[in-house]
């Protein structure tokens, strides 16, 4: 009894595996044009897929904002070079921030 059991539960699986194997979840997904950096070449935070990218100098630039796509447009070659070779970390210097902590919202 044990081994019918066994071979039913085996045959499960195997139609499971097959079933499974037909719905790949791995599609490429590559119509939306893909930035090449990971972090946002103002401040470095993490890109955004919702913001716009921007190309230049062969590459297509992410933001975390659309605020930083602007900036970047107007001083490309400035901020550019924030973004380490690979465009995953970055390397230059943040913008100093006006307001360190903002109190605001009131209730
Ligand atoms: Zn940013």
């Amino acid at each position: 009894m044990l081994k019918q059991l066994a071979i039913i539960l085996s045959m499960i699986v195997f139609i499971a595996s097959i079933a499974m194997a037909q719905d790949k979840p791995e599609v490429k997904q590559k119509q939306e044009s893909t930035a090449w950096n990971k972090v946002c070449p103002i401040d470095g935070m993490p890109i955004s897929s919702k913001v716009a990218t921007v190309e230049y100098n062969n590459h297509v630039y992410g933001f975390c904002s659309n605020e930083h796509a602007v900036q970047f447009k107007q001083d490309p070659e400035k901020y550019a070079g924030n973004l380490s070779d690979d465009g995953a970390k970055f390397i230059g210097e943040k913008e100093m921030q006006h307001e360190q902590q903002g109190k605001e919202g009131q209730g």
